[in-house]
């Protein structure tokens, strides 16, 4: 099942993808409707019950399938390639890091940075938790995960090497858009292998497959359950593969008017344009 979040007329709404279009659901988005326990019942009576409510995907504007997470967490330097150009060794543990529910953004929207000329792009698998994890094992977590999405962990490097610790140049609010669909693990299974993609302005910058993950969602979820609960709606980024442009030599970054492209084949695609903004007296 395809779920996402939408704008329809005033009405902003969680829905049921289906051909051609949504079935509405009873909630204003996906980060409230998978706050009720019943929320696979819930979907699946929709798809049965709901035609008469059906909107046409042209009505209707794709928005940040989870707006409102409590908890968004993100997985640096998990793919093997990735780990190696960024001139580290294979991890022990999952280097970990946050962000907040103003770093998201919607699958189209246009991506501003203020005060950083070293903008990289970080394509991801994004993981969304289904129930409460607490203590989880591997198995427990895999069961509770609702589905998942495509993220861009668009990152401010110049502001990520200011200090040890990489969070202000990855929480610039708005920066990291989310979509566009929440697909649901019966029909993708990135253990198996998925694609995640990359392109600027047409041009392939990342592919890599989730199979090489060194941690993968259910190890990641019962990891961060260990230390702290998560609950249905939030928000784990696994990590990005090769093709950054801080690795590249020499290292390039995003200018403005770029067209950003993040894609995993079976979700979908996020197509952000970026505007540079830096002031004088920067
Ligand atoms: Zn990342």
């Amino acid at each position: 099942m395809k779920l996402a979040s939408i704008q329809f007329k005033t009405q902003r709404l969680a829905a049921v993808v289906v051909d051609g279009g949504y079935v509405p659901l009873q909630a204003q988005n996906l980060s409230e409707f998978l706050r009720d326990e019943q929320w696979r019942n819930l979907a699946r009576q929709a798809v049965v019950s709901g035609s008469s409510n059906f909107i046409a995907a042209n009505e209707a504007t794709i928005l940040n399938p989870i707006p409102t997470p409590t908890k968004v967490i993100c997985c640096g330097l998990n793919y093997s390639d990735h780990i190696l150009e960024m001139g580290r060794e294979l991890p022990e543990y999952p280097t970990l890091f946050a962000k907040f529910a103003d770093t998201l953004t919607d699958p189209n929207a246009q991506i501003f940075s203020e005060n950083s000329e070293s903008v990289d792009w970080e394509a991801e698998l994004a993981v969304v938790v289904g129930s409460t994890l607490c203590q989880a094992t591997e198995k427990d977590a895999l069961e509770a995960i609702a589905g998942y999405t495509v993220a861009n962990d668009i990152s401010m490097r110049d502001w990520q090497r200011r200090t040890l610790q990489w969070f202000q140049g990855k929480a610039f609010d708005g920066t990291t858009p989310l979509g566009p669909y929440l697909v649901t693990p019966d029909e993708l299974d990135p253990v198996a292998g998925v694609e995640v993609i990359c392109r600027i302005n047409g041009e392939e910058v990342q592919r890599g497959n989730t199979r090489t993950l060194v941690f993968a969602a259910a190890s990641l979820l019962s990891y961060i359950s260990s230390f702290t609960t998560l609950r249905a709606g939030d928000v784990v980024l696994t990590g990005t593969p090769g093709g950054v442009g801080m690795g590249m030599t020499p290292p390039r970054f995003l200018r403005s008017g770029d067209v950003l492209s993040t894609e995993i084949p079976g979700i979908g695609e996020l197509v952000n344009t970026f505007t540079l903004r830096v002031s004088a007296d920067a």
